[in-house]
């Protein structure tokens, strides 16, 4: 209650500043967000909120941005409707938020519209930024309820991104320009609550930074503000030895250095987006993840260094692979082919995740991590077509992706008979180890990876 009071009388050093993010499932109805609010407030050096859609908000959204017919329209419209509002009701003064809401949701179904006469990403990301928009609206409104002197902010302008609508990459000098003009006066008044995941290009049209960009957005404003620490509230009371739905006996990791934790984000681990830790790393600011459920249960600290790293420190799996293989005679004894490759690869967007190569053929998987806000696949016809022009193109599909995370893994002796040994039941169908010291990662058939991933935790982890 007197919240307010001591953040206005006695201002703490930015310094000591927390921006705190919460996911979908923190902001999911009234109940979450209440929750939620209680871990903001418990903390005065939060000054800065960042949410993300209430849970299954942004996908009822991007399947109005895919065009839909009148019928599907009014049915997804209505189950937007139903989520926000079930919050409203419980509000003690709902009127004002009602007609704000009411104005978001006709917007909605006007661009929804739109989007069934022409569809485009940049229409996509004008809908889809509706799910941030609403639940800072809603949450700022349960906050003042409470007596806090909490203010909306439109991430919007700040967040200067490119023009690449769907997966836009921050300007991060004139987002840290923009953050200490317009956002550092605020946080130093109230309480900030703005948008995760949305930004805006440089004419003004709405961006998004792919599914699940909102924690990214908070590591940037942290790193533009030079916060003390990034809270990361999700529904997981940290970052596991390896996924506890997938292995119950995986056990929590208290510390874990920034290289780890990036290695696990990027291969799979989905505590986390995997860009989040870039602008954290850049300034040295330290990443806390835990559960806005049960903040009492702790969490992981990402950070700098951390005593006696462990070799083998987590396992990650990422589902849903697609491994190509190109062949082609012409490679024997020549040159240039990869780069060819490479190149084609490059024109379409796609970045490659793993490598291996043989004389004659060369065998990758494509990274798909923070995919885009359409949720469009990477290998499409006009890639394949392209690639066959210069080789044999071989697609598999429905691999799984398994990443042991470690220290100086590639220095140790004995790795490859401690993983592989036990895994002799299974077709191991690609290998990588020895460009970095963090991973071994390989590809197994998407049905084996469950048991796989228990087999090696009994054997490295329990
Ligand atoms: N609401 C967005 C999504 O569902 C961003 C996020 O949750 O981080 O992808
Ligand atoms: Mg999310």
């Amino acid at each position: 209650m007197n919240y307010a009071v001591s953040r206005n009388a006695n201002p703490q050093p930015l310094g000591s500043t927390v921006v705190a993010k919460f996911g979908g499932t923190s902001v999911a109805d009234y109940d979450a967000m209440n929750r939620s609010a209680d871990v903001v407030l418990s903390n005065p050096n939060v000054r800065l909120v960042v949410l993300s859609a209430s849970a299954g908000i942004t996908n009822l959204l991007v399947e109005l941005a895919q065009g839909k017919d009148a019928e599907r329209r009014v049915f997804l419209l209505d189950e937007i409707r139903r989520i926000q509002s079930a919050i409203i009701d419980c509000l003690n003064k709902p009127d004002v938020i009602r007609e704000e809401i009411g104005r978001m949701l006709e917007n909605i179904s006007m661009l929804s519209e739109a989007a069934s006469l022409a569809t485009s990403t940049a229409l996509t990301d004008e809908l889809v930024s509706h799910g941030e928009l609403m639940s800072t609206l809603l949450f700022v409104e349960i906050l003042r309820e409470r007596n806090v002197a909490a203010e909306w902010f439109d991430v919007r302008k700040v967040m200067r991104t490119n023009e690449h609508f769907g997966k836009a990459e921050p300007d991060t000098t004139a987002l840290s320009e923009l953050a200490l003009q317009q956002l550092q006066p605020r946080i130093q008044e109230a309480l900030v609550v703005t948008q995760g995941f949305i930004g805006a290009e440089a004419k003004g049209r709405t961006t998004t930074l792919g599914r699940g960009g909102s924690d990214y957005t908070a590591a940037l404003l942290g790193e533009a503000l030079s916060v003390a620490r990034v809270d990361i509230w999700t529904d997981v009371p940290g970052i596991y030895t390896t996924d506890p739905r997938v292995v119950p006996a995986a056990k929590r990791i208290d510390r874990i250095t920034f290289e780890e934790a990036a290695e696990m984000a990027t291969f799979g681990a989905k505590v986390l987006h995997p860009a989040t830790l870039l602008p954290a790393v850049r300034r040295g600011i330290p990443v806390f993840v835990g559960s806005s459920k049960d903040p009492a249960a702790g969490g992981t600290l990402v950070c700098n260094t951390t005593v006696n790293p462990p070799l083998f420190r987590a396992l990650a799996l990422r589902r849903k692979q697609t491994l190509v293989t190109l062949h082609s005679l012409s490679m024997l004894h020549s040159h240039g082919f990869l780069a060819e490759v490479f190149g084609i690869l490059a024109r379409h967007n796609v970045s490659v995740d793993l490598i291996t190569t043989s004389e004659v053929s060369v065998a990758l998987t494509l990274d798909t991590t923070g995919s885009t806000s359409s949720g469009a696949s990477l290998l499409t016809t006009s890639l394949l077509t392209e690639l066959s022009s210069l080789c044999r193109v071989e697609v598999e599909e429905n691999l799984a992706l398994i990443a042991l995370i470690g220290n100086k893994l590639s220095q140790a002796s004995g790795v490859g008979k401690e993983v592989f040994g036990v895994l002799d039941p299974f077709n191991i169908r690609m290998i990588c180890y020895g460009a970095s010291s963090y991973n071994l990662c390989f590809l197994v058939p998407g049905n084996d990876a469950d048991q796989v991933i228990t087999t090696l935790h009994r054997n490295l982890f329990e």
